[in-house]
């Protein structure tokens, strides 16, 4: 079987192209790569241009953002309910006012809110790698844990991403941060976002699904819904490793998945829930 029917049934949610400037392929390059995976539907969620770190090479630029809905938005025409226009957008405390007016700017269908700054460091950016350094590893999964419940409950995002982001270089906290996960899956599910089972941490040094299982079976406790997202920077990535992400989810005690659909004018997807395929 091509690796790609593995992912059969399944909507990719967190797809990129190279807009933000380091990623390869157009959304047309995308919704081909889905269709020949068998994906079910898929959505296109470049990052929104960075505040307040403008850097061309993490993001498009703000006035690419217009072409961005335009080149999606004509592709949801061709094929009405298997693409949706969302994006992938940084949390920045204190600047919840500028990234709302940006978001409410664009008809997007969902909105993945991704935190990979802490107190303006780029943590999963492998060029500031030297900040895990002298830092207790514990502190930082707490300040990122917190950040991620403060950026859920802005209420601006659909889709929580890569919910453990963190992990990615493989830092592991050394204490027992249970409580810590208990308190975020709390501040989550008060905020009702869904949560994303995200494969691109396999291809990652960590080697593993973002969340991770015992996260995973806290979300699903936290009676949170979720997503699958390959994170593709590529258009031969997108629904990768579906077929372990479901597997995970099912180890988990999901037995469905959330489905968003688009609406027909302005305004967020509607969310429902299908079956976990076995
Ligand atoms: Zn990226
Ligand atoms: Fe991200
Ligand atoms: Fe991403
Ligand atoms: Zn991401």
């Amino acid at each position: 079987m091509a690796a790609g029917l593995a992912a059969a049934g399944y909507t990719d949610y967190h797809t990129h192209v190279a807009r933000c400037r380091h990623a390869t392929g157009t959304a047309d390059d995308i919704v081909r790569a889905a269709q020949e995976a068998g994906l079910e539907a898929v959505g296109i969620s470049d990052h929104l241009p960075l505040l307040p770190h403008p850097d061309p090479h993490l993001a498009m630029e703000p006035e690419d953002l217009s072409d961005y809905v335009a080149e999606v938005t004509a592709l949801k025409t061709l094929a009405p309910g298997y693409v949706l226009l969302g994006i992938e957008a940084d949390y920045f405390p204190g600047r919840q006012a500028d990234i709302a007016a940006l978001l409410n700017s664009q008809p997007f269908d969902y909105v993945i809110g991704s935190v990979h700054y802490l107190d303006g460091w780029g943590f999963d950016n492998p060029a500031n790698l030297a900040g895990f350094e002298g830092r207790d590893i514990d502190d930082i999964y707490r300040a990122y844990y917190e950040t991620v419940g403060d950026a859920a409950e802005t209420g601006l995002f659909t889709i929580i991403g890569h919910l453990d982001l963190v992990k990615k270089f493989g830092h592991r906290p050394a204490g027992d941060l249970s409580l810590d996960v208990d308190r975020l899956m709390q501040r989550l599910s008060r905020s009702q976002v869904l949560v994303e089972i995200n494969t691109a941490g396999l291809r990652r040094p960590v080697g593993e699904i973002y969340p991770q299982l015992e996260v995973l079976i806290k979300a699903r406790e936290a009676g949170l819904g979720i997503t699958f997202g390959s994170d593709a920077h590529h258009p031969s990535e997108v629904g990768r490793d579906f077929a372990l992400a479901g597997g995970l989810a099912l180890s988990a005690g999901y037995t469905s998945r959330a489905v968003l659909r688009p609406r027909a004018g302005l305004g967020r997807a509607d969310i429902s829930y299908v079956g976990l395929q076995r």
